[in-house]
């Protein structure tokens, strides 16, 4: 048994943990579980990557499987890191479209987030740019759900919380980019009003993010 938490560490659960590597593996431990949930890296704020019978951590599916340089598709399993896709895929001028406030979660965790960016006014969140998932399902099979086949599945996998089963891959858009630098601007506001109408005035920025000092 292993004690478990999400990323604000409580409550700690104890849980069977089971890491699989392999697809049979995952089968196979799935096949023969009645109550389970998938976890990431468990980096999400409360207790939804934890199940007190069975957890089922898929950080070592982290293949990157198929890669296209002309189209920036992307073919990877689920337990694959954000971090890792940025290290390999920025130097070839490729880049997440969406990227949560930490680099440490899996493309699994962050679909079933449906994560947000501090691009969402422009791009919306990460389902936008999933081509498809390949999901074990409450039926216990393997199936492919994109927006033109098992498209209720695939609507409700993206923000679904692992709860319509396991993601085992999936394909994802990435965005070409020049380079990994930004330019920047700085805005000083005085209150919440200038800073809403600064969001507005900034609106055509790529990321816009405000942090408010309360001291
Ligand atoms: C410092 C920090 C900053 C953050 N900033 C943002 C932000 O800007 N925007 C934002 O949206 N979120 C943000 N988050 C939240 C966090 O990044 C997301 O919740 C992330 O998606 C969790 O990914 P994970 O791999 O850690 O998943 P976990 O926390 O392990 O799991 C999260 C959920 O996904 C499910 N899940 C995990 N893997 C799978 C799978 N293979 N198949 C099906 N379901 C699965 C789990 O069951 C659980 O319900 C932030 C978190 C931190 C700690």
């Amino acid at each position: 048994m292993n004690e478990l938490s999400g990323w604000g560490r409580f409550p700690k659960i104890k849980t069977k943990e089971l890491i699989p590597q392999l697809e049979s593996e995952l089968l196979e431990i799935l096949r023969h579980s009645e109550s389970y949930i998938p976890r990431g890296n468990g980096t999400s704020y409360g207790d939804s990557a934890i199940n007190k019978n069975l957890t089922v951590t898929m950080t070592r599916m982290n293949r990157f499987l198929q890669w296209n340089q002309e189209s920036g598709e992307l073919v990877a399993e689920s337990g694959v890191l954000i971090a890792d896709i940025i290290d390999t895929f920025l130097p070839r001028g490729w880049f997440p479209y969406v990227t949560p406030g930490t680099k440490f979660v899996t493309l699994g965790g962050a679909i079933a987030c449906d994560v947000h960016g501090k691009n969402h006014h422009k791009d919306g969140s990460l389902g936008n740019f999933v081509n498809w998932i390949e999901i074990f399902n409450n039926k216990n099979e393997v199936v492919r759900c994109s927006p033109d086949e098992n498209s209720e599945l695939y609507d409700w996998t993206i923000g679904g919380m692992g709860l319509t089963g396991v993601i085992i891959r999936c394909s994802i858009q990435l965005k070409k980019v020049e380079s990994g630098w930004i330019k920047q601007q700085t805005v000083v506001n005085n209150n919440l009003n200038e800073t809403l109408q600064s969001f507005y005035e900034h609106k055509e920025s790529t990321y816009s993010v405000a942090w408010i000092d309360c001291l």
